[in-house]
């Protein structure tokens, strides 16, 4: 639906964030009527706050499409037994698992174990067995958005770090090195573009850090912003980072930074991107006949953004003292029409602006609701939608709504003919 009358809305506002809620993003998604919280790190998507979501999970699709991804939708319900073979299944070696039990009849929970899934590597390289098996099958680009469960140990970054969460993972499939490289670079300029349309572009920083057990490095994608768990040195000529974990005179010599030209920086992890090497390929028997007639595993890759993450970290960043305030790419709407006053004049003003807008394909909140000047403007401040468009008795005198832009403050007044040209062009 591309718009909404509030008095329709069944979400409220509130003054007060729950007790207990440490984050700024949770509080302020949880005032907006965006989120709820139903326990420490598990949150619900309320009508607004699925907007933005669904906006921004738009956002990557079409950037994962560009690049050649191929969707697809796999379980959260995982056998043991492909994780058993890369080592995985073991809490020792991942102590995020949620494990659960099949039904065995008569008694509930003795029967075989199942896992939630924290990742997705193992089951689609056992998957893939079953369409790569020559080097013209190669490569290949597959990725889902998907509920990931992971018992995260602290959850006190809202939802930045929730214990279930969407995740868009992609996985790529390539003959060698070479091309694995080639897809890895137009990954993380797909990434970047992904975090520029969500309105983080400048504080966004390509980032080395650990590569795990299987390479040296992998790239996160890390946002300045003083709520976030990771410290990063930024050379900003370079517009690169590394992060802490991985900061130490080696990797500043093999990088050449010096570290006179580093600044350090709390930031969030919004995305990661990792070789693979043939770690799973080979523990899982993905395997191709290369030209020479040779059967020899494929390279991968992955490559995850959180996009809960992603939308809490734009809360972070860029909201002020009076609320959020949403780029327009992953606005819930675009405009929200404020009418104030009950007279019937303003009333069908409102009314056919609205009207107008919603012809137009313009998405916009419409209030319509009985409620004082100053609450209308606080919820509207709260709920940060880019433009706001105010019908009043001072309006229509005039002429012109008042449209205010919630980023700047920047006020124009605006005939319904103006107000239209400038939504266009
Ligand atoms: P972190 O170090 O913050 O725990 P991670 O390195 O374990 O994250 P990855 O496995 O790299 O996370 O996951 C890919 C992306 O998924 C992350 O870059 C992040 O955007 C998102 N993500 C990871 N964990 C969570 C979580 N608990 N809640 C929300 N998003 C998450
Ligand atoms: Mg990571």
């Amino acid at each position: 639906m591309t718009h909404m009358r509030q008095s329709q809305l069944f979400t409220k506002t509130r003054r007060e964030a729950p007790q207990g809620e440490v984050s700024k993003n949770a509080q302020l998604l949880i005032r907006a009527g965006f989120v709820h919280k139903e326990m420490a790190g598990v949150y619900s998507y309320l009508p607004l706050g699925l907007r933005v979501l669904n906006k921004i999970i738009g956002v990557i699709r079409e950037e994962m499409n560009a690049i050649g991804g191929q969707e697809l939708l796999l379980t959260t319900l995982q056998d043991p037994e492909v994780w058993k073979k890369s080592g995985r299944w073991s809490d020792e070696v991942n102590d995020t698992w949620f494990k659960t039990h099949l039904h065995s009849g008569e008694q509930f929970h003795s029967g075989s174990e199942l896992g939630l899934a924290n990742t997705h590597e193992e089951p689609l390289t056992a998957l893939m067995r079953n369409h790569i098996s020559s080097y013209k099958d190669l490569p290949k680009y597959a990725y889902q958005f998907q509920t990931k469960f992971r018992n995260e140990l602290r959850a006190k970054s809202g939802i930045m770090r929730s214990r279930e969460f969407i995740m868009k993972d992609l996985y790529s499939f390539s003959r060698d090195e070479e091309g694995f490289r080639e897809f890895y670079e137009r990954a993380a300029e797909a990434y970047l573009k992904v975090f520029k349309r969500a309105g983080l572009g400048e504080h966004t920083y390509r980032t080395f850090a650990s590569g795990g057990s299987f390479s040296k490095f992998s790239d996160e994608f890390q946002t300045v912003c003083g709520a976030g768990e990771d410290t990063i040195y930024i050379n900003e000529g370079r517009r690169l980072a590394i992060n802490k974990e991985v900061y130490n005179d080696q990797t500043l010599s093999e990088l050449g930074l010096r570290k006179e030209d580093l600044r350090e920086e709390r930031a969030i992890e919004v995305g990661n991107i990792f070789p693979l090497g043939t770690k799973y390929s080979a523990a899982l028997g993905l395997t191709y006949k290369n030209e020479a007639g040779e059967e020899v595993p494929v390279v991968m890759g992955s490559y995850g953004i959180g996009p809960g993450r992603l939308l809490g970290t734009v809360v972070e960043v860029l909201s002020d003292e009076k609320g959020m305030v949403w780029p327009e790419e992953v606005a819930p709407f675009s405009i929200h029409l404020v009418q104030l006053g009950e007279d019937e004049d303003v009333k069908k003003e409102a009314e056919e602006i609205y009207r107008s807008l919603v012809e137009a394909r313009v998405e916009v909140l419409f209030d319509d609701r009985t409620m004082r000047a100053g609450e209308k403007f606080a919820d509207s401040d709260l709920i940060g939608i880019p433009l706001r468009v105010v019908v009043s008795q001072k309006t229509l005198a005039e002429g012109k709504c008042e449209c205010v832009e919630r980023a700047s403050g920047t006020t124009h007044h605006r005939s319904l003919s103006e107000l239209m040209s400038h939504l266009t062009t």
